[in-house]
């Protein structure tokens, strides 16, 4: 594998980042984006768009894992102490259909848990999401309702109240945010 490697015709991050310095919202489009591809502004980029490095732009996957491929942006992500790979596919699916995002979400699953959901969906607490878990159960998140499969059985439930209190107030923060940046006259 190596580790020097270019985005090249890639820029499904252009989609998934949040870009304050634009103003861009998480899970939209980059205004900025050429309609060949590419960033218009590549020079002066803002410092997000430059500091960041999914995990096959830091090597952490074969040469020919590129997200654009793959149609899927992997990142690891830390939830306080609780790693977790995290895909987001850029086109509805493209889990499913890839056998090399299967074989990697294997790989990972070995040890820690593997998210599933969309690259547009990155803000909203709402964007069902599957999580396949190292003890070789899954789940299928859809708003509040939890479908559990383990050992060939389906467990069905409701999300805990502390979950939905928070989920909750992610969707008041995101309403606030769209409607502040409407205000600023942004189409994000
Ligand atoms: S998803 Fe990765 S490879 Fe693609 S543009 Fe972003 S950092 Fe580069
Ligand atoms: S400014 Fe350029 S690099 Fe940053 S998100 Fe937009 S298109 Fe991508």
């Amino acid at each position: 594998m190596s580790a020097q490697r270019e985005c090249g015709a890639c820029d499904l991050c252009c989609t998934l980042l949040r870009v304050d310095a634009l103003p861009k919202l998480a899970g939209v489009p980059c205004r900025q984006l050429r309609p060949g591809g590419g960033c218009g502004i590549y020079e002066r980029r803002p410092q997000v768009c430059r500091g960041y490095r999914c995990l096959w732009l830091r090597g952490r996957l074969e040469d020919g894992d590129r997200p654009d491929r793959l149609g899927a942006v992997l990142d690891l992500r830390d939830d306080a102490g609780a790693p977790r790979l995290e895909i987001r596919e850029a086109r509805p699916g493209a889990f499913e259909h890839s056998e090399r995002l299967h074989e990697i979400a294997a790989r990972f699953r070995g040890t820690i848990p593997v998210r599933i959901s969309a690259t547009d969906d990155v803000m909203n607490p709402d964007a069902p999401f599957r999580l396949l878990l190292p003890d070789g159960s899954e789940q299928r998140v859809v708003g509040d309702r939890i479908e559990t499969r383990r050992d060939g059985r389906l467990e069905i439930a409701r999300m805990p109240w502390a979950r939905r209190l928070l989920r909750s107030g992610l969707q008041r923060w995101r309403a606030r945010r769209l409607r502040r940046l409407h205000a600023r006259g942004s189409e994000y």
